[in-house]
């Protein structure tokens, strides 16, 4: 196996700083250098951008992300015992990586990158579909970051790239694919982390594109989307009660089936649907 950068390997970085993981803080470290390599290349091209990384742990994919010539890398990690094999990871690429020691959920970096920037995390299970869903629903469109490349346990990964018709189509399908392109890139076994997690893992690469793909009004279509889903099993007339005024009108407009369930209704239908209940309220 060959070496990605002349730091001391994982595990003995691991042992050296008594980083024993901790699950309240979704701790499942990457030890194969390679393999974080590996993921980091997922993200396309890193030189030139500005990579945040939520939640470096140790820093496996950090260097990954290091090696693979990224401008900058800003990680945030809520993990004080990190800190000081990150500022060894930092001493190594000077000017190269910053580490905040913080709460990603509690900390907005924005005004610290300079794009083009991409987002790179082997994410914590407890908070990682909260970001995503931060990262998907910023007020203006496109996003501060061109790209997302992050692991999540396989069962969300297929809620994100799930069509129509498919069990896991949802609100995150929706949310994601309407501005964004989106596709699991790899998938990893519990045994490729220390310790190994109940479940298998899988990346997730989404492109943001420049504009959404169909027209809508964030907030209604969201509106929509939550509702539709709610009572997913219900048919669209049953479950959208209370939307709008005739709503079982608009659903007709969008050019949907009052009969047909959330389930089956592509994001068009959900765009078109939403553009509907809009004009009724105006
Ligand atoms: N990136 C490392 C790797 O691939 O080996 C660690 C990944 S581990 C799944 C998730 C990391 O996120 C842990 O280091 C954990 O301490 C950190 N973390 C958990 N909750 C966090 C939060 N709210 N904000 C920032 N970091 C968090």
């Amino acid at each position: 196996m060959s070496a990605i950068d002349d730091l001391p390997p994982l595990s003995q970085v691991i042992a050296t700083h008594g980083l024993s993981a901790r699950k309240s803080l979704g701790q499942n470290f990457l030890l194969d250098l390679n393999l974080t390599a590996k993921i980091a290349r997922q993200a396309g091209d890193l030189t030139g951008c500005d990579v945040l990384e939520i939640g470096p742990g140790p820093g496996g994919l950090t260097r990954g992300l290091l090696a693979e010539g990224a401008r900058r890398v800003l990680a945030v990690e809520k993990d004080a015992r990190c800190m000081a094999p990150l500022a060894e990871i930092a001493a190594a690429n000077p000017g190269r990586l910053e580490v905040t020691n913080a709460d990603a959920l509690n900390l907005d970096l924005r005004g610290q990158l300079t794009p083009p920037i991409r987002v790179v995390s082997n994410l914590p299970y407890n908070v990682g579909t909260e970001l995503l869903v931060r990262w998907l629903t910023p007020p203006n469109w496109p996003p501060f970051w061109e790209s997302l490349t992050l692991m999540f346990q396989k069962e969300v990964a297929q809620r994100i790239i799930a069509q129509p018709g498919a069990k896991a189509y949802g609100r995150l399908a929706i949310l994601a694919q309407w501005r964004a392109d989106v596709r699991i890139v790899m998938e990893l076994p519990p045994e490729a982390f220390t310790p190994p997690p109940k479940v298998h893992s899988a990346v997730v690469h989404i492109q943001a594109l420049s504009e959404p793909r169909f027209p809508a009004d964030p907030k209604i279509l969201s509106q929509v989307v939550a509702k539709a889903f709610n009572q997913r099993r219900k048919m669209l007339r049953a479950a959208l009660k209370g939307l709008a005024p005739d709503v079982e009108d608009l659903i007709v407009a969008a050019g949907l089936k009052p009969t047909e369930r959330a389930e089956q209704v592509p994001i068009e239908g959900f765009c078109a649907l939403a553009r509907h209940v809009q004009a009724a309220r105006e």
